[in-house]
């Protein structure tokens, strides 16, 4: 009777071993694209999900309950970082009450550790103009060179919290920059397009992929970051545009497009709303693939 009892257990506990000798990490991201380089480094040893769409504007994330739950159980918190996400990560993190994905956890990471910052405020950060980004621009995803480091990073932290995986994260990480650098070898032609055009572009979103193709930004449609254009603003990029040639208004897609066509209308310039992030145009599903669609629609519109 006892042994009986001791083989049910044994036997409960086996059909129940793959789950828990597996402990995946469960990860959660604040948007697309770090949940995308995250699944292609942590491949079947995570779990990943993440907070923002491709195809909503980062910067206003509206904090549903569901995703304080999901940072509950959370591993890693892994986010963009220099206050991109300032106006929603607080209060789900404050809700989430998960001590190891606070500042100061184990599992808390800010991506912009990993990449060099443009746009660094000089003197005195101001919020009180609307800028908002105070602490130099986040949007940092949008070059490749960006992308491999945001992959080294969580190769590093999913190797220091489950190091009995890390010749996998090692493996994974080298085969996405790989994947990587094949991509990009396959739209030099592209580039070599791009470089030097004049674009307008709506927001500061586009100054790490402007120096990674080489379009010349030569105003934007925000007279800072996160203001939308006055009419004296607009007055003086269409003069901007009319002097310069400017080829494309480059957008993404949740930005006001009617302000942009009024701009078109005054001067012939075209408008390329281009997703910004994984999944901001449907079957865009991962990082190469949106480099390279943005890559080759903006290649097609300077032509
Ligand atoms: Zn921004």
């Amino acid at each position: 009777m006892i042994r009986r009892i001791t083989y049910g257990l044994l036997a409960a506990s086996l059909a129940l071993a793959p789950r828990v000798a597996q402990g995946q990490l469960k990860v959660v991201t604040s948007t697309t694209d770090l949940y995308d380089i995250a699944r292609e480094v942590g491949g079947n040893k995570i779990t990943a999900t993440h907070i923002g769409e491709g195809y909503q504007d980062p910067h206003f994330i509206e904090a549903k309950p569901s995703f304080v739950l999901q940072l509950r159980n959370a591993d890693v918190w892994a986010f963009v970082g220099l206050d991109l996400e300032i106006g929603w990560m607080p209060v789900l993190l404050d809700g989430a009450r998960n001590p190891k994905i606070r500042q100061g956890g184990s599992g808390y990471l800010d991506v912009s550790t990993a990449v060099p910052v443009l746009d660094r405020p000089q003197g005195n950060i101001d919020r009180s103009m609307g800028d908002v980004h105070p602490l130099g621009n986040p949007h940092y995803w949008l070059d490749p060179e960006n992308g491999r480091r945001i992959a080294r990073l969580f190769k590093a932290r999913f190797t220091q919290l489950d190091p009995s995986n890390a010749a996998t994260y090692d493996a994974n990480e080298k085969a996405f920059e790989a994947r990587l650098n094949a991509a990009e070898k396959g739209w030099q032609s592209e580039l070599a397009t791009i470089k030097g055009k004049p674009v307008v572009a709506w927001h500061t979103s586009w100054r790490y992929f402007a120096e990674y193709t080489g379009m010349n930004i030569v105003a934007f449609m925000e007279p800072k970051p996160g203001v939308p254009p006055s009419p004296s603003h607009l007055y003086e990029v269409i003069q901007t545009v009319k002097r310069t040639g400017a080829k494309a208004i480059v957008m993404e897609p949740f930005y006001d497009r009617k302000v942009a066509d009024l701009v078109a209308k005054q001067t012939g310039i075209k408008v390329l709303i281009l997703p910004p992030s994984v999944g901001g145009v449907k079957g865009l599903d991962d990082y190469i693939q949106l480099m390279k669609y943005d890559v080759s629609q903006l290649a097609t519109a300077v032509r």
